[in-house]
């Protein structure tokens, strides 16, 4: 088991952008409070966990799930508001849907159109199926660079344009006349991304009758069922029965089919958490604002970026993480996010543990 001739025969094999790629890492979070990847905070109350385990009882482990699960996609296309002539593809997690996406549009010499920064996965998922990346820059106050994405598409004719609407991590809308426009000039597809949209209440859905090259994309993740993996994509039928065919046959598993549909069953729960975390958004954002020296960005979605005086972040980050505070240092991975952190929003108490800790770190009490 010589370790130089197993290097030897990954160099001869192995495709060379997987070769420059770094695995996505999740950094560990054991015994930290986690406000680094935009969850939501609340469990389900004892009542309602009990009644999803006794709907749990005789399910049958040892058969293969459901390849069409017909029942829960209804459940999910009411529950969305899916217009007429729509269809609806579930994946495992929104992520894996991009990847369908990207596998099924990677011809020789495609590309696909981002405005950075965003969601990561899109590039290292768009290397992975072979798609060329374009970034654009996003204008200082992260907003469409309108003029930009347009002369990039005139220029690369991207098969794909990936739009986050809320983005991560700025966490904001983008103008709707701009992106409208931009959706008017693409020439390929275009995917919006409405992981946020339970916390920013616009939603591009209605568009789908105008525009048949526009798909949305949601995901249960960020409304208090990340475990479950459930993502799905709304558009036009045509388009969903091309990506079928890449999909693995039994990509939501069994658990995931029953507990999604179980929560959907009661969704008022899922969307009074999503109020309240709003609620909570709003206070967290006005008690970052009077820390010495932090600039707040405005935020639609369930997370807040904030801008730390020159220099602060990484160590705040590490302060907060001594402190037993898990949050995402963004600084670094883009020139617009120099000095930038990235915090969920929490409980009402764990936004006070987080504000109490920074406040701690930047004014140098304890
Ligand atoms: N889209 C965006 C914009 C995200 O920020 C995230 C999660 N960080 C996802 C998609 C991934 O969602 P899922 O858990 O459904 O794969």
């Amino acid at each position: 088991r010589s370790t130089a001739s197993t290097a030897a025969r990954i160099d001869a094999l192995l495709r060379p952008e997987i070769r420059a790629l770094s695995a996505y890492h999740v950094p560990p979070a054991a015994g930290l409070l986690k406000l680094d990847a935009m969850e939501n905070p609340y469990p389900w109350p004892g009542g309602l966990e009990e009644e999803w385990l006794a709907g749990l009882r005789g399910v049958e482990l040892n058969r293969y799930p459901l390849p069409h699960p017909a029942e829960l996609v209804q459940a999910l296309a009411r529950q969305a508001g899916v217009p007429p002539g729509c269809g609806l593809l579930l994946g495992n997690g929104s992520d894996e849907l991009i990847q369908l996406i990207d596998i099924c549009l990677a011809r020789p010499g495609a590309s696909v159109l981002l405005p950075t920064p965003t969601f990561s996965m899109y590039s290292l998922i768009a290397r992975v199926a072979g798609l060329g990346v374009i970034d654009v820059p996003l204008r200082a106050d992260f907003g469409l660079d309108l003029p930009a994405m347009r002369a990039a598409i005139e220029r690369h004719q991207p098969a794909l344009i990936y739009l986050a609407c809320p983005n991560n991590p700025t966490a904001g809308l983008f103008d709707p006349a701009e992106l409208r426009a931009l959706i008017g000039a693409a020439p390929g597809l275009v995917v919006v991304d409405e992981a946020y949209f339970p916390f920013a209440g616009r939603s591009v859905l209605p568009w789908l009758l105008e525009f048949n090259h526009l798909l949305v994309l949601r995901t249960l993740s960020k409304v208090g069922l990340a475990g479950l993996r459930l993502g799905y994509l709304i558009g036009h039928p045509d388009w969903l029965a091309q990506f079928d065919k890449a999909r693995l046959p039994y990509n939501i598993n069994t658990l995931t089919q029953l507990s999604a549909q179980f929560a959907l069953a009661h969704a008022d729960r899922l969307a009074g958490e999503a109020a309240r975390i709003c609620e909570q958004r709003h206070r967290l954002s006005q008690e970052l604002k009077a820390l010495p020296g932090v600039t707040v960005y405005p935020s639609d979605a369930n997370f807040i970026l904030l801008r730390l005086p020159p220099g602060q972040a990484p160590a705040a980050h590490g302060a907060l993480q001594q402190a037993g505070i898990l949050v995402k240092n963004v600084h670094g991975g883009h020139p617009l996010l120099t000095d930038c952190l990235r915090v969920t929003v929490g409980t009402a108490a764990e936004n006070e543990a987080l504000l109490a800790a920074l406040r701690a770190h930047l004014t140098g009490t304890v």
